[in-house]
């Protein structure tokens, strides 16, 4: 029998897995659900940090063929527990291939759990379970859907506006007249 690669007994196979953004544009707050065991682990992250996941994903499942990568089952149909108590801010993740499986392995560290270096205690245990690969596209393919939403479009071209100057190409490169200059004589 193979040796686990990450010397945990207790690693554990997703049965659902979802990302979403939560709350109004630009004050939107993003997450990462697991299923695993029938409990579910809420993981609050940063926009950054679902955009990170989500590209680190799809480089590994690149980096892997699909002969090593089980294709594995879809997601359980189990409702997520919206209140449950396994709810933390993400510090920092890490992704791992579980090869002797042919799975992905995440790893959600809590941004609030110490460094077992500094006052002798315990790191309080990061959160880890492994994806198959459509779980593991899923996810990749979800949390580039959901960064992208939160921009909004050009109306003239459609494409994205981020906190920049958009020079859209519908308007051959030309600036859009800024509301001062309108005039601020109008009726409403
Ligand atoms: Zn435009």
């Amino acid at each position: 029998m193979a040796a686990d690669p990450f010397g945990e007994r207790s690693l554990v196979d997703a049965q659902r897995v979802r990302v979403e953004a939560i709350g109004e544009p630009g004050q939107r707050r993003f997450r990462l659900m697991v299923i695993a065991d029938g409990d579910t682990a809420i993981m609050w992250m940063e926009k950054q940090q679902m955009q990170a996941l989500g590209l680190a994903l799809n480089q590994m499942l690149e980096q892997f063929s699909t002969d090593s990568l089980d294709l594995g089952r879809g997601d359980v149909p189990i409702d997520f527990d919206a209140d449950t108590r396994r709810q933390f801010r993400v510090g920092r993740i890490e992704l791992g291939f579980d090869e002797a499986n042919g799975r992905v392995v995440v790893i959600a560290h809590d941004i609030n759990s110490g460094d077992p270096d500094e006052d002798g205690e315990p790191a309080a245990r990061p959160f880890a379970c492994r994806l198959t690969r459509s779980q593991a596209e899923s996810l990749s393919g979800s949390a580039a859907t959901i960064v992208a939403a939160g921009r909004p479009r050009c109306t003239m071209c459609g494409a994205p506006m981020g906190p920049e100057i958009h020079v859209c190409a519908q308007q051959n490169g030309h600036l859009p007249i800024p509301y001062s200059e309108i005039g601020d004589e109008e009726p409403f």
